[in-house]
């Protein structure tokens, strides 16, 4: 059989560079593989409902059939432990080999560690699978008591969902605010005030200098302030790394993450890479990012399928993102660092408002709480790129929508939403 795509890493990206590369007429051998033993999932439910709710099951991203009758040859439980880029094959870790004629890392990312005294203790867990998530929500069941290390959204999330199952959460966060690379500080603090509200306790400016152990488990986190917080489990979410250690190994160009071009290919061009694992430089503010998200990494996988049957457009999606935390939808579209000034539309008390953020007179992004008809806009506006001013959008949505229109009325679509 004559060699085609092999993809490594069954994730979100993987998926949809397998399926998109079908619709695009792809008709060569393609392989996917995966070292996870299981049908590929969703992940953004794991921190949301799966964790809470035992009888709960993992939502696939395809059904199993859709494998066989893609001609997709899904290999679960399969390790990649070295690429030969000039023989393109791929060896298999405990034996074997994979030739390939174009390759897609769709590799992804994992918790990012940090070693104290006690992370090595039963009950001390990080969330980024599905086996993580079945392993936290069997311990949540014999825990009264959890500490979630790390006060970005998936610790955040978390802190949120187990709360609701009745668990008492204390997050620990190092800096002195929460969610802080990633949303405005308004947003930032009601957050706080939300999940406070719902009985979660929060230490900003604090981190864990060890754990305590009763037998071999972990009973208690000792603060850097030298408080002692009982735990049964301790969750780790202070970020991600990206897997790049397969490419960086193979000598593929690396700069925090695998670096590719506006078409998904990498410093060796047989070799495109996508999702949480890439970096490349975004067309939206020309600055060098590497995004966590469901969105980049569906839109990435698409893009790759078209590079490899031959299209030549550039990346071109406009980036957005969510967090479900407790009673807030967090959505953002555009990337936001670099504002200048915002426009804030609804009202905070009610849960329920948008942050739009400007750089001089552009646009940048639009950060929602519970407000999808503000975040759907946004897509569309960045989609069209078109910036409007600050006063139409605080008239509201309706005058803002019929802005939009008149623009396009006049200038092309520019980028998919
Ligand atoms: P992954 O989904 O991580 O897939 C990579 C796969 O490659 C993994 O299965 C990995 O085991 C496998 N792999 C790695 N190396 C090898 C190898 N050598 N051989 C074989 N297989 C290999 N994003 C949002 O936009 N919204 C959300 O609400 C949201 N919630 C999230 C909640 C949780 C709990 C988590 C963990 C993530 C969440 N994300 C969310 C982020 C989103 O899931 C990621 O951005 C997305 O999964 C990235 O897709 P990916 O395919 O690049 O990587």
């Amino acid at each position: 059989m004559k060699n085609g795509v092999v993809i490594v890493g069954a994730g979100h990206a993987g998926v949809q560079a397998a399926a998109s590369l079908r619709e695009e007429g792809y008709d060569g051998p393609v392989v996917l593989v995966s070292d996870e033993n299981e049908l590929p999932y969703h992940k953004p439910p794991l921190s949301k409902t799966f964790i809470k709710d035992g009888d709960a099951k993992p939502q696939p991203l395809r059904g199993e059939a859709f494998y066989s009758g893609s001609s997709i040859d899904f290999r679960p439980g399969v390790r990649i432990a070295s690429i030969d880029a000039s023989a393109r094959r791929l060896d298999i870790a405990g034996g074997g080999s994979l030739g390939f004629a174009r390759l897609i890392l769709a590799t992804g990312s994992r918790p990012r560690l940090l070693k104290f005294e006690g992370t090595e203790l039963s009950g001390v867990v990080s969330l980024r699978s599905l086996a993580d998530a079945r392993l936290i929500r069997e311990l949540s069941a014999q825990s009264e008591d959890v500490v979630i290390l790390g006060g970005g959204f998936i610790g955040l999330e978390i802190a949120a969902t187990l709360r609701a199952a009745g668990r008492k959460i204390t997050v620990v966060e190092a800096v002195d605010r929460l969610l802080g690379r990633a949303v405005a500080p308004v947003i930032a603090a009601h957050v706080r005030q939300r999940l406070e509200a719902m009985g979660v306790r929060i230490l900003t400016g604090t981190t864990i200098s060890r754990l305590e152990r009763e037998g071999g488990r972990v009973s208690a986190a000792i603060t850097s302030t030298g408080e002692r917080l009982p735990a049964q489990m301790v969750i780790i979410g202070i970020g991600v790394v990206p897997n790049v250690e397969l490419a960086e190994a193979a000598g593929v160009a690396i700069a925090n993450g695998i670096r590719v071009d506006q078409h998904m290919q990498s410093s060796i061009p047989e070799i495109i890479a996508v999702g949480d694992a890439a970096s490349y430089r975004h067309w939206f503010t020309g600055g060098d990012v590497r995004l966590e998200s469901v969105q980049n990494a569906t839109d990435q996988a698409r893009l790759a399928a078209r590079t490899i049957v031959g299209h030549a457009e550039p990346f071109s999606a406009v980036p957005w993102f969510w967090s479900d935390i407790g009673d807030m939808k967090l959505q953002m579209v555009g990337l936001t660092q670099g504002g200048d000034s915002h426009v804030v539309l609804g009202d905070l008390a009610e849960n329920r408002f948008s942050i739009y953020h400007y750089a001089g007179s552009r646009l940048l992004g639009i950060e929602s709480v519970n407000r999808p008809g503000d975040h759907m806009l946004g897509r569309k506006m960045l989609g069209a790129g078109f910036s409007p001013r600050p006063e139409t959008v605080a008239a509201g949505p309706e005058g803002l929508k019929a802005a939009l229109a008149a623009f396009q009325d006049t200038v092309p679509v520019k980028a998919t939403a």
